[in-house]
This record gives structure tokens, sequence and C-alpha cells, in this order.
């Protein structure tokens, strides 16, 4: 299925496999593999899936040589099985593996915020333990070389390359706080790769920069937008919020992100980041795509009665009532004094729902404020735990708690930036086990689910008293 929405921009066409990006081509859809990349009849099953449903790539997590081989078995056996539709490489901290995965993806993804460092120094991540090796002039030529070494490669066997910043990878003296200091950090960084990856002629460059917060990724893209424009580069970008979450509110985030960059007519492919499977990040996606630009407003005098946003939908399914809701929230943001939001969805059996989005939107978007704020990975072969039973939990346990932002993460590589924002957050340590982190602190390592939750319920209490 080919879907397309008009866009304003003029970017450059990039060549991903038999897939094309940018151009006049349709905005893309894409998702990301959340199995274990070693395990290939996992894998392979579960981008079959995606493409089935609408897919036009799928991303799959390379953290080791052995999922670098599993790779190659992933692409044969979806070849032969007639999917030839192009793989993504995504790649954290190792040059080596990028410079490797060249040879065998269609796109690479590499993380600005950590090429090239290793994840255990990038761990540690206070400004007290800077290694002073990240600030001397060597390591920087090193990491230029290594960039170069990647952009060789991808040259060589036609493979493209996002560069995909994510403020959550920044560590926290790069961030501090939802500022604008984290993207302007990463979109320096990003212009000096461009300039780097076009001295050697190549140009099949995707941008991204994504933040966990819809304003906060709205904002940094269009700045990323901006700044290209002004240097007259024309790379596709590619569009989403990362670790939007779950369910009803993951969808809330996500299109509270996406639909206004839609609008703007600068995407060239959206990744809705779920925490849930693949197939239910492409069908949102789909969904997105159709409802940008479109209201769905009760008919009354004036658009907003009384303060009150009503919208009336015909959709059949939660994921349209979602975004045909948000997209007439958004239409509507510039009027003042939205105070109340109700939805009318004749169509849709339960009506809490149709309550619940409606109640989610107002707190997503400061309207109010009635309980927690959950953030959570969609989770990838980086990750051994089962991040969708641990956010179930944690969502369970610790709703009630308005103002509090608790980030849910399945590794390291998302964690510093998120953790330095969130009052509370846990990584996933070993199987089954998390990290626990207050204020961006470290207080128990290796705890259960349920030891996790207690901690933050009596760190809560205290809190109150
Ligand atoms: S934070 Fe989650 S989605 Fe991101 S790399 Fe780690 S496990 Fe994968």
């Amino acid at each position: 299925m080919t879907l397309s929405l008009n866009r304003e921009r003029n970017s450059r066409e990039v060549v991903v496999g038999n897939t094309p990006l940018g151009g006049a081509h349709p905005i893309r859809i894409q998702s990301m593999a959340k199995t274990d990349t070693r395990d290939v009849p996992a894998t392979v099953q579960q981008c079959q899936q995606a493409f089935d449903t609408g897919a036009h790539y799928m991303r799959i997590s390379i953290p080791d040589t052995h999922s670098l081989k599993a790779l190659e078995k992933i692409k044969n056996k979806l070849v032969v099985s007639g999917y030839p539709q192009p793989l993504i490489a995504d790649i954290h901290y190792s040059s080596d593996l990028a410079e490797k995965a060249a040879g065998v993806a269609e796109k690479i993804r590499i993380n600005p915020a950590n090429f090239g460092s290793s994840p255990v120094r990038h761990a540690h991540y206070s400004k007290q333990n800077l290694s002073s090796q990240y600030a001397s002039g060597r390591a920087n030529e090193q990491l230029m070389d290594n960039l170069a070494a990647v952009t060789r490669a991808c040259k060589k066997h036609g493979t493209a390359i996002r560069l995909g910043g994510n403020t959550g990878s920044l560590r926290t003296d790069q961030r501090e706080g939802h500022s604008q200091r984290g993207s302007i950090h990463l979109i320096n960084k990003m212009s000096k790769y461009i300039d780097i990856m076009e001295e050697l002629d190549f140009r099949d460059i995707v941008i991204s920069i994504k933040a966990s917060h819809p304003a906060e990724t709205v904002e940094a893209s269009r700045l990323m937008y901006r700044t290209l424009q002004q240097s007259e580069k024309n790379y596709p970008l590619h569009i989403g919020v990362t670790e939007s979450g779950m369910g009803l509110s993951g969808r809330i985030s996500s299109a509270l992100g996406i639909l206004p960059l839609l609008q703007d007519g600068i995407a060239d492919t959206i990744r809705v980041s779920l925490t849930e499977k693949p197939v239910h990040e492409i069908a949102f996606a789909k969904h997105l795509l159709q409802s940008a630009g479109t209201r769905f407003l009760k008919t009354c005098k004036s658009e907003v009665c009384n303060n009150i946003l009503e919208m009336s939908t015909q959709a059949r399914d939660t994921d349209a009532l979602v975004s045909e809701a948000v997209s007439t929230f958004l239409a509507m943001a510039g009027k003042p004094n939205i105070h109340h939001i109700t939805i009318e969805a004749p169509n849709i059996t339960d009506q809490r729902v149709a309550e619940e989005v409606a109640l989610l939107l107002m707190e997503h978007t400061g309207i109010s404020s009635a309980g927690t704020r959950f953030i959570s990975c969609p989770a990838c072969a980086r990750t051994s735990t089962d991040m969708e039973e641990l956010c179930r939990v944690f969502r369970k346990e610790l709703a009630g708690f308005p103002g509090i932002t608790i980030a849910i993460m399945g590794c390291m590589v998302n964690g510093p930036g998120e953790m330095a924002v969130a009052d509370y957050g846990v990584i996933a340590s070993s199987k089954g086990k998390v990290n626990v982190f207050k204020s961006g602190r470290s207080i128990r390592n290796n705890a259960t689910a349920e030891e996790a939750v207690d901690l933050i319920k009596l760190s809560l209490s205290e809190k109150s008293r």
C-alpha cells in the first residue's frame, strides 16, 4: 500500500535498496524488530509480519558481531521468502560494526550522541567522571577517522546512512533538562558529521533528531530542518518520538510529536516507537498519515464552545480515534482557553476509550495533570527484558502521581539522557532485574521490578510528607 501526503519540501532522493526515500517519493513507514537479532527465525518472522502490515523498511539492532552474522542470514531468508524490502542496521557506539554492517544492510543508522564511544565509558556520564580522552583532540581526530571509514564503506556498497540523534543518548552534562541545549549540541555534531561525509562525496544521508517528549521532538526537528535549509542542504528527514510508551498514552505522545511535522511537510519517513509489537507501530503510523491535517469537530456555533473542545468522529477503532483526536486538537491549538476536551465516537463500542483518550490528551498537552507520565523505550535486541511486561507492572503500580515522570529503559543506550530528566527511572540490567535511579542518581542496582516499585513508592511517600 502506498501512502502519500502533500509535501512542501523538495528533499534529496536517497537510495535505500529497492525503496528510495525523499524526493517525490511517498512518506515511508518503518519499524524496528524487537527480537534478539541472533534468533534468526524469530527476527525473520517479525520482519515478514511488519512488511505484510505495510512497513517499507525494518530496522534491526546490531549490538555485536554475532548479531551482524545473523543479519546476513536474516537478509537472505527474507529475500528467498519473497521479502526484498530494505533492512537498516541499528548501530550504537561501535564504528567497526557500522563499517561491517554497511556490506549487509541497505542503510545503517549511527547515533552521533554515542558514535565511537564505548558503552562502559559512556555509562559514566556525570561531569566529574568525564574521561579526559573525550575532550582531547586526539580522540576527536580518531572519531572523525572512524566516521570517514564508515562513510567509505557505505559508499563502496551503495548503503545509506541515517545520522540518528537522540537526546536520551546524551550525557547528563550535554543535556541539562528539557532545554534546547541537548538538541543544539546534537545538531552541531550532526552538521560536523555531514561536512565530513560530503568531503568524501557521500550524500546518501538521512537525518533525525528525536526526544521522548513530543514538544521537544517537534522543536528539535524544526531546528534541524532550519539548520539544514540555512546551509542549503536538503537531506531527507526521519521523524518520530522516541520512547513514547505504550497503549493509548504512547499513541497520543507519538501523534503529538509526528503530526505537526507531517503538517509542516518536512517528514520523509516516520517511525512510531511503541513498547508493543512492530505491527502495532505500523498500523498506527498509517493512521497518522491518513489523519494529518484533518479535523473532526462536533457541529457547534464556535469551534471551541465555552472553552470546551468538542470533537466528533466516525472512527471505528482506537488507532483512528487517537490520530483523529490529536489531529483535531492540533488544528485548534492556536485557539486560547481550551480547558476541557470531549470526544463523541459512536462507532467505538466501549465509550470509556473515547473518555480516556480525551483525558490523556488533556494530560499530554498540559491542560490537566492527573497521573504519572511514563516514558518507555520500544525495546530491541539490546535488552533481554520483556519490556511490555515491565511497563505493565510500573504503570499499574505507579499510575497516580501527577507531575512525576518515570522512565523505563531496556538498556543504557538512551538511559543517561532520560535518567537526567525523569524523576525516577529504571534501566534493565540482567534478565528480570533493573537498576533504579532517582533524579539521575543511581539508588539501587539489580532490583526486581517489585523491589523497584516499592523503592519508588517509598521515596514518593517521603517526598509528600
Ligand atoms: S533503550 Fe530500548 S530501544 Fe533503545 S537501544 Fe536500548 S533496548 Fe533498544
